[in-house]
């Protein structure tokens, strides 16, 4: 249930109301929209009496609500969310875009790819200091030596920084460089990191599973939001299916349908979501058409020399007019991206 308040409610109104939640057993979450406050209420197993909230001062309605996701859909916050990452805000009209190499490899490679996304007129770098990597074989990722770097071309550039936490272990580390904490498609489903991940306040953007539905990635990211952390952002990266000629099929559907039941911003990812360089721009540019938030691109200043996924990297000018081009289709959707940087 989740109830609303009327739009001159006093905040000892909605005070009232959270203790009256909190002296049933239940957990008010507070949900600040534009026009009103709404207040949810998780934790109860059976139906409650909307009576018990609407006789209550400043209150406009009491409705239940029927999805299993209650802090993620827009029965309880019907505006968009917006998300300010230090002064740049992700889910407004100005598309996020989140640039940079899949993992940290060196200082060379790293500022190399600064100045790439910089000078496209990008803010967020990414690059994974911890990979979560199919073969144990396979690079791992430079870690604690990779976050040192992060933090280096964070200071340097002011480009704020988007990588992953892999694990529970390591996450205040990287929640300590990171503006963006990214939690990887593998990691999805791990509650242990999104409860951890739900402890703090940073943004995070939540990657969906490669089997995972549209439901269950909405599950996930309620479990963030059900610990207080509101600032969580989704990510389509493709999904398994039948089709062995692309690394996965990026499921573009999801964004139309995300953004008709979530308010939670839904970035597009695909370089994982095709997986082959040559494919990146032009589901990209379907991606902001299809109302994307955000696009998360992998950029590496030499993709043939990738400890990972360099198969699927642009190189510095291919990215460069892949900008352009999704400038203008952005405007085409009342969209818009920052402009390149020309001095
Ligand atoms: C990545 O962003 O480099 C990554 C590992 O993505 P995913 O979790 O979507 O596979
Ligand atoms: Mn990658």
């Amino acid at each position: 249930m989740f109830v609303v308040m009327k739009r001159d409610a006093t905040r000892d109104d909605i005070q009232h109301v959270k203790e009256k939640i909190v002296s049933l057993g239940f957990i008010p979450h507070e949900v600040a929209g534009v026009q009103r406050t709404a207040i949810a209420i998780t934790g109860n197993r059976g139906r409650i009496n909307p009576e018990l909230f609407t006789v209550m001062s400043g209150v406009e309605d009491a409705i239940p609500v029927s999805k299993p996701y209650k802090l993620a859909g827009r029965d309880t916050k019907p505006d968009n969310t917006e998300i300010d990452v230090s002064g740049d805000v992700i889910g407004g009209r100005e598309l996020a875009v989140i640039a940079g190499p899949c993992a940290v490899e060196s200082r060379e490679q790293l500022f190399a790819a600064a100045e790439i996304v910089r000078d496209a007129g990008v803010r967020f770098l990414r690059g994974g200091a911890f990979k979560p990597r199919t073969s144990p074989y396979a690079f791992q990722g430079m870690k604690e030596e990779g976050l040192a770097l992060l933090r280096e071309v964070k200071d340097r550039t002011g480009l704020k920084i988007v990588t992953e936490a892999k694990d529970v272990a390591t996450l205040p580390a990287v929640a300590d460089v990171a503006d963006v904490i990214q939690i990887g498609a593998r990691n999805m489903q791990n509650y242990s990191l999104l409860e951890a991940a739900g402890d703090l306040r940073k943004p995070v953007m939540l990657k969906r599973g490669v089997s995972a539905t549209i439901e269950e990635l909405l599950m996930s990211a309620e479990y963030i939001l059900a610990r207080g952390n509101l600032n969580v952002m989704l990510c389509e990266r493709g999904i398994r299916t039948f089709e062995p000629y692309t690394r996965n099929t990026l499921d573009l559907n999801a964004i139309p349908v995300i953004k008709k039941i979530s308010h939670l911003p839904i970035i597009v990812d695909p370089s994982h979501g095709i997986g082959m360089w040559d494919g990146v721009s032009a589901m990209a540019l379907a991606g902001v058409a299809a109302g994307a938030d955000g696009l998360l691109i992998e950029v590496h200043p030499n993709p043939e020399s990738a400890l990972s996924d360099g198969a699927q990297a642009l190189k510095p000018e291919r990215f460069r007019e892949l900008m352009e081009r999704a400038r203008m289709v952005a405007a085409a959707v009342d969209r818009t991206i920052s402009a390149e940087v020309t001095e």
